[in-house]
């Protein structure tokens, strides 16, 4: 490497896995948060998930050996979240323990060869998730080197980095170019080489770690694979192209159209694809550092990044519904615009979490805020409302209208794909609520939260944060800062009008984006931010839906207030503010947020008792149906009635 790349690749050095941002939440979300960890990531029987790296009893090409990596994904950052908050010290240790014993089986189940898995020699990096499950072991041991290295426990992180570097030494040599197995990594596995491509993220994390070359050649040759080969996932000239994510199939592929769980040649799987651009981002990243001089090379990278962000926002504009989430049977389908049917298995909590990932990450490299936008979308309406009141389990499908429950069993184990990958999503939330950068502090999202960091010359910056947001409108931030620094405040998108005061004085404020106060920051400086946030309908096909700033509102059975399909009259505009909403107590502890709402409702116009709008009650989308009991069900689209010349 020359200088400038060497000075770059210090500075994505630093970026860790271990990052849990420098937050500590209160008040519900940080109850919702404390109970995720201690009943569900805390609560993990690491024996059960590492068994079968030992066992190797795999015969039908399933997935059991993704848990564990996706289970350290949570697990190392929110053991730093335990250990940075008070009074958690024997949960902290639990944790840390049950962290430690996996990582030790893990590198125990180590074959000589590099591999780690539970597949039979024959049927390795072939069909099935075997080069699936690798991605999750790799980035799995990355998070305990991230960890370990950055509590000075060098030995051990060392130990897992080198195993890290074996396993994928072992894919390079047998699926890389000109690998053991004759066959090209983008023709293993499912959905058009979408799955095992993935791997692309936990190797260009291998390289960030290690600067080896070899690495970065691999990268290349799974990108080459991704992008090129014309059955192949083709993530880059597809999206530049401008098609959409559910269209994609049918240009050089052969797709199944069963509409099953698992396909070999489709592109329309929303996770898998997802984890690919994450990997391309993480590419992209490395080149932009410096190690990329310009010219041909800086154009193919800059047509990636392109690739990424168009799919992303195609995703934004065919896909996410109201309360942030997408897909239907886990496959694109131009969701936005069937939201308000009933599709089937909506909203799998993989592809929920996977989305806030993608987006924080684009958040990361273009600091547009609109993607901070879409994760505080999914945040509170798609996100919370897969998360058990308990928070011992996540849900694997989500329906805007229904109810809530668990996921299957997968794989002969008592966990699945998205209870696994739940945690993940909170830590997108975490990280991005408050950071400082660049010697610029932003907030990002807000809720009662002590928050803190550090400029590059070691200045202390901290606040704390009251509110009750998103259920009230407004913020209270208190500085514990005493020097001088910009600090960014986000306007949501969806804020027509928000109020900021510094110490009781009234500032300018331009909506959408962020807004900046810099100053020298005193102890005791408050800043108070309202947002104006009227409830919205949002009609589409003869149905109506409400939103509430980022929430999704929903009507629930509990409320016990009459038949939830009953048609509203005719009339209601498309992004009108509706008055007759107001914000009531709840009725019980389960819901968040409550809100009657007086509403032109009802299928007789000629008398009075008939005709006069009628009172029914709201919760937010995450508390709807949250007991998970089948008599508890809810609605969040609601029929418009039609007229005789319809
Ligand atoms: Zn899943």
């Amino acid at each position: 490497m020359n200088t400038l790349s060497v000075l770059a690749f210090a500075a994505i050095a630093a970026y860790s896995s271990a990052d849990v941002g420098r937050v500590q939440l209160k008040g519900r979300l940080g109850e919702r948060l404390d109970t995720m960890i201690k009943r569900h990531v805390a609560a993990c029987d690491v024996d059960y998930i590492t068994a079968p790296f030992m066992e190797k009893t795999e015969t039908k090409g399933w997935w059991q050996t993704e848990f564990w990596g996706k289970w350290m994904h949570s697990a190392v950052p929110y053991l730093r979240y335990l250990e940075n908050g008070a009074g958690q010290g024997a949960e902290a240790a639990s944790l840390r323990r049950k962290i430690d014993r996996g990582v030790e089986r893990m590198l125990a189940s180590q074959e000589a060869c590099g591999y780690i898995g539970n597949y039979p020699d024959e049927l390795r990096c072939g069909e099935g998730w075997d080069v699936w499950g690798m991605k999750y072991t790799m980035m799995g041991l990355m998070h305990y080197y991230d960890g370990e290295r950055e509590t000075g426990n060098g030995e051990r992180a060392q130990r897992a980095l080198a195993a890290c570097r074996r396993l994928c030494d072992y894919v390079i040599a047998e699926i890389g170019p000109g690998g053991r197995r004759g066959r090209e990594l983008w023709q293993t596995g499912n959905w058009s080489g979408y799955a095992s491509s993935s791997i692309l993220e936990p190797v260009m994390w291998l390289y960030k770690r290690t600067g080896e070359k070899k690495y970065l050649d691999f990268a290349e040759y799974i990108i080459k694979g991704m992008s090129e080969p014309e059955a192949g996932p083709r993530l880059v000239d597809l999206a530049l192209k401008g098609v959409s994510v559910a269209d994609r199939n049918g240009y050089g592929n052969k797709p199944e159209s069963h509409g099953g769980y698992v396909m070999k040649h489709n592109r329309w799987k929303s996770y898998e694809m997802m984890s690919c651009y994450q990997g391309l981002l993480d590419y992209v990243e490395v080149k932009r550092g410096g190690v990329d001089s310009g010219g041909v090379e800086s154009a193919r990278v800059g047509d990636i990044l392109r690739a990424a962000v168009m799919t992303a926002e195609d995703i934004v504009r065919e896909e996410i519904n109201l309360a942030g989430g997408c897909a239907c049977s886990e496959a694109w389908f131009h969701g936005a615009r069937k939201q308000h049917l009933p599709y089937l298995r909506l909203q799998e909590t993989c592809v929920t979490t996977t989305w806030m990932r993608f987006c924080e990450k684009l958040l990361s490299m273009t600091d547009d805020p609109k993607w901070a936008d879409q994760i505080e979308r999914t945040f509170y309406n798609a996100y919370l409302g897969a998360l058990r009141l308990d928070g011992a389990e996540f849900a694997g499908y989500t329906p805007l209208s229904g109810n809530r429950y668990h996921g299957q069993h997968h794989c002969y184990m008592h966990t699945d794909c998205c209870t696994a990958n739940g945690p993940r999503g909170f830590l997108c939330f975490l990280r991005e609520m408050f950071r400082v950068k660049d010697d610029t502090a932003t907030f990002n999202f807000y809720g009662s939260a002590l928050v803190d960091g550090a400029t590059a010359d070691g200045r202390k910056v901290a606040f704390d944060m009251y509110s009750l947001y998103p259920r009230a409108n407004s913020v209270r931030i208190v500085s514990h800062t005493e020097t001088r620094l910009p600090v960014r405040f986000r306007i949501p998108g969806w804020c027509g009008k928000a109020y900021v005061k510094l110490n009781g004085t009234a500032l300018d404020v331009s909506c959408g984006g962020y807004f900046t106060i810099d100053r020298e920051w005193r102890l005791g400086d408050i800043v108070d931010i309202k947002f104006e946030m009227p409830v919205i309908a949002h009609v589409l096909d003869h149905n109506v839906a409400f939103t509430r700033g980022p929430v999704l509102l929903a009507r629930d059975s509990r409320f016990n207030d009459g038949d939830m399909t009953e048609p509203l009259r005719k009339g209601i505009e498309d992004g009108a503010q509706m008055c007759g909403f107001a914000e009531v107590r709840v009725p019980t502890d389960d819901m968040w947020m409550a809100f009657s709402a007086t509403l032109p409702i009802g299928s007789h116009h000629e008398n009075p008792e008939g005709a006069l709008p009628s009172t029914v009650f709201f919760c937010d989308y995450a508390s709807a149906g949250d007991t998970w009991k089948r008599d508890d069900f809810y609605r969040t689209w609601f029929p418009v009635e039609y007229g005789p010349a319809e």
